[in-house]
C-alpha cells in the first residue's frame, strides 16, 4: 500500500519532468523559420541601429572596433539577423545583452552562445533560462501551454548583476538597471549614457496593454513603478528603443505610465466598492487599445496581485 501511494505521488512529477509539452513553442519556431526572410533596419545615428521584426527589437551599438547587441531574437533566424547586421557593419560582436529571458528576445543565445559570444543579463533572467518556463499565464491567458525550453550551458549569460551594472565600451558608458519585479523578475533597462539612448526590453512597449509575465515573477504594480523610474532616466531628447514597436520618446513612456496607473487605481477603487469586473472595466477610460479581454485580465490580475501581497 505504501509503495502504491509513493508511486501515485511520484508519477505526475516524473511524467512532467520527462515530457514537458513543447508543441506550442515548436509550432511557433517552425512558423517563424518559414516566414522570416529579412528584417527592417532603422538607423538612429552612425553608431546606433534598431533591427525590427520577427521577435523583439534588437539594438545595435557600433563602437570603434566591435559591436554590442541588445537582444538577439530567435535561434532559428540567426542567419537572417546576421545578414541584417552585415548590412550595417563588418565589425565582430563583442558581447550581447539580454533585456530578459523571453524566447522572442533571447532565444538567439542558443545560436550565438555556440559561437562563443559572451552574454550579459540580470541574474534572475539567467535563473529563468536554466529551467523550462511556462509563459503567457494571466494577462494573455488565451495562449495556452506555451513552454519555453531551458537553455544549454553555452547559451546562458556569462555575466550577471543584481541591481545595477556599468560597462565601459569605447567612448560610451553602458548602464544596466533592474528595478525589481516588472515585465518579469529579471528585466534590464539598458542606458547608453553619452548617446542618450535607452533600450527598455519589454518593460516598455508600443502595442497596447503590455504583457506582464505573472508566471515568472512579473508585477503590474512593479511595471508602473519601473515606468516612473524610466521617466526619470529620460530627458526630452532621449531616444527609446522599446521591446516591440517604433522608436519612442519620454512622453510615450509617460502616456503608458498614466494609462496603467489609471487602470490600476480604478481597479482598486472598484474592488473596494464591490463592483463587478465589467463595471470596473466600464469605469476605465480606454486609452491603450480596445482589447476588452486583455483589459479584464488586467483587472483580475491586479486583484490577484493584491491578494498575494496582503
Ligand atoms: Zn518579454
Amino acid at each position: 500500500m505504501k509503495i502504491l501511494i509513493l508511486l501515485l505521488l511520484f508519477i505526475p512529477l516524473v511524467s512532467f519532468g520527462q515530457n514537458p509539452d513543447f508543441s506550442a513553442y515548436n509550432n511557433q519556431i517552425n512558423y517563424l523559420k518559414n516566414e522570416i526572410k529579412y528584417f527592417e533596419i532603422e538607423k538612429i545615428n552612425n553608431q546606433f541601429y534598431m533591427i525590427v521584426g520577427g521577435g523583439g527589437n534588437v539594438g545595435v551599438f557600433i563602437s570603434e572596433n566591435d559591436v554590442v547587441l541588445i537582444d538577439n531574437k530567435y535561434e532559428i533566424i540567426e542567419e537572417v539577423l546576421m545578414t541584417s547586421l552585415r548590412k550595417i557593419t563588418d565589425k565582430p560582436i563583442k558581447y550581447i545583452i539580454n533585456t530578459h529571458f523571453h524566447h522572442d528576445h533571447s532565444d538567439g543565445n542558443r545560436a550565438f552562445g555556440k559561437r562563443g559570444i559572451p552574454i550579459v543579463s540580470h541574474q534572475n533572467a539567467k535563473k529563468r533560462m536554466m529551467e523550462d518556463a511556462e509563459l503567457y499565464g494571466g494577462i494573455f491567458s488565451s495562449i495556452k501551454d506555451f513552454v519555453q525550453p531551458k537553455y544549454e550551458k553555452n547559451a546562458l549569460p556569462l555575466l550577471t548583476y543584481e541591481s545595477k551594472m556599468t560597462i565601459s565600451q569605447g567612448n560610451e558608458e553602458i548602464e544596466l538597471y533592474n528595478f525589481g519585479k516588472a515585465h518579469t523578475d529579471g528585466d534590464s533597462v539598458v542606458v547608453f549614457k553619452k548617446s542618450n539612448i535607452i533600450h527598455t526590453g519589454d518593460a516598455f512597449v508600443r502595442y497596447g496593454y503590455p504583457y506582464v509575465d505573472l508566471n515568472n515573477g512579473g508585477s503590474i504594480k512593479g511595471l508602473i513603478d519601473l515606468l516612473s523610474a524610466l521617466e526619470l532616466l529620460c530627458d526630452e531628447n532621449t531616444i527609446i528603443m522599446p521591446g516591440h514597436g517604433k522608436l519612442s520618446k519620454k512622453k510615450d513612456v509617460i502616456n503608458l505610465k498614466n494609462s496603467l496607473s489609471n487602470l490600476y487605481n480604478k481597479t482598486i477603487l472598484g474592488l473596494k466598492n464591490g463592483l463587478s469586473y465589467n463595471e470596473i472595466s466600464d469605469s476605465i477610460d480606454e486609452t491603450l487599445n480596445d482589447n476588452e479581454a486583455v483589459k479584464l485580465n488586467y483587472i483580475k490580475s491586479i486583484e490577484h496581485e493584491l491578494s498575494i501581497n496582503n
